[in-house]
């Protein structure tokens, strides 16, 4: 999500003229910051300090999860730290920075209170502003999308966000609020506008999408609507809880035009840990709803999250968690070390786990992560899948040398629609849009698999 919204911030303001640099010097810095674990916390104080000492970022724009809770118990000084401005020497900086805090609240205007602050004489509708302002430079919309970098192959629309679940052990409901949904017919210009553009891919994401609801149209209504719009555009789901998926969405499911890939935040294969955690399914309902979704498409990808050593986890509860997630084939798991986040309800917890175990959990559920991502990538390979290209590779010749691969070969990188990564040389198909060919070599986690047969879109 964070990422999604930080691609945002990156458009408008290359569409105000600025330039992106993710390297290097730069004069001011826009941090997103995170606080989903207590590793996400320290990360976001170390963008901090490297901004500040290392890129000579003299104004420091902070917003997101972790600024939004956190942020005093960083101002060790004290120094006049108002509302969402503040200026002094915190953390540890030994010269004099500005930063801004940029609450929730305030996070749709963040490019205006950049250009407010920096002593731009405009503020207002930056996003009206910032069209005109693209349509006025010399910059191409090229330039603006090379600024952009990263994200130009595919667009992110969030179309929702908060959540009112209050897991015990997140703190994203204290971060963000209570959910929002955004106006549908916002999403479907968008969605158009994407899709008449001819963008590869669109992704749809929300902190709990599934609790989507503007009027009386549901997530799944949503999505059936918006599918009349996409054209060859694959719409991709990110993330979705267990009980979002309904008969319904299940329905639109099927479509062809949704990439058969979806990523179902598990946690725990046990139901005495989903209980305690607040999670509200079983371990039986995880389960019907992958088979569902192998039912409308044998390969379709799913990838989860687990919390390793939640209080209370005994190892038959870690046994279960292997045990679900071998049984479901998940192809890509994140497991997280249970870590205790202040505030949550977890912070009450007495059965804590000892540290060591919750190491050893770790380490089992991720090496467990690779051998299904090996075995998904074996099982899928010489199916065609739809790719979209991500990126040419430089030194492919050394990397990907072989009898076929002449001088001058051009390679590419992309994902399929399976959430599979590939390099594959490019040939272009003569009667159609597509680049057709072989893929090389595919990857997932740590193993590979050879020679897909591909179509991609560009
Ligand atoms: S569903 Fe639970 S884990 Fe997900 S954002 Fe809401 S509270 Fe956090």
């Amino acid at each position: 999500m964070n990422a999604v919204e930080s691609e945002n911030f990156n458009r408008l303001l290359s569409r105000l003229g600025h330039q992106f640099t993710p390297h290097g010097k730069c004069d001011f810095a826009v941090i997103n910051t995170c606080t989903v674990t207590s590793r996400a916390d320290k990360k976001s104080i170390r963008a901090v300090r490297k901004c500040a000492l290392e890129n000579g970022a003299r104004i420091i724009f902070i917003t997101g999860c972790w600024s939004e809770l956190d942020i005093e118990g960083n101002n060790q000084n004290n120094t006049g730290f108002v509302n969402s401005d503040f200026t002094g020497r915190i953390f540890g900086l030994s010269h004099d920075v500005r930063l801004v805090r940029v609450l929730q609240k305030d996070k749709p205007r963040l490019c205006e209170i950049v250009q407010s602050l920096l002593g731009n004489p405009f503020a207002g509708d930056v996003e009206k502003r910032g069209k005109e302002l693209a349509v006025r430079s010399s910059n191409s919309e090229k330039k603006i999308k090379k600024a952009a970098g990263v994200f130009r192959t595919r667009a992110f629309i969030k179309i929702q966000d908060g959540c009112a679940n209050y897991c015990a052990y997140c703190r994203i409901p204290y971060a963000r609020g209570k959910p929002q949904s955004r106006n549908y017919e916002e999403i479907i210009d968008l969605v158009k506008q994407h899709a008449d553009e001819g963008c590869p891919e669109i992704v749809l994401c929300g902190i709990n999408m599934g609790e989507y609801i503007y009027k009386s149209m549901t997530f799944a209504d949503m999505l059936g609507e918006l599918l009349t719009y996409t054209k060859n555009t694959l719409v991709r789901l990110s993330s979705l809880e267990p009980p979002s998926f309904t008969p319904p969405l299940f329905n639109a499911l099927s479509s062809v035009a949704i990439a058969p890939h979806v990523h179902i935040p598990l946690q725990s294969g046990s139901d005495s840990v989903l209980s305690a955690m607040g999670r509200r399914y079983t371990a039986d309902f995880f389960r019907a709803v992958v088979k569902k979704l192998r039912t409308i498409n044998p390969g379709f990808a799913v990838s989860t999250d687990i919390i390793a050593g939640f209080p209370g986890e005994t190892e038959s509860d870690h046994t279960a968690t292997l045990n679900l997630l071998r049984e479901t084939k998940c192809m890509r798991i994140h497991v997280f070390p249970f870590s205790l986040r202040p505030g949550t309800r977890a912070e009450n917890f007495l059965n804590v786990v000892p540290q060591k175990i919750i190491q050893k959990r770790t380490a089992e559920i991720a090496a467990l992560g690779s051998e299904l991502a090996g075995e998904y990538i074996r099982e899928m390979s010489g199916k065609v899948q739809r790719f979209v290209i991500e990126d040419r590779v430089n030194n492919s010749h050394d990397l990907y040398a072989d009898s076929t691969n002449s001088p001058g070969t051009v390679w590419y990188s992309g994902t399929s629609e399976y959430y599979i990564k590939g390099y594959f040389k490019s040939i272009r198909d003569a009667d159609s849009d597509l680049y057709v060919g072989q893929v090389k070599n595919l990857f997932l986690g740590r193993d590979s698999g050879n020679n897909t047969v591909f179509s991609c879109m560009k």
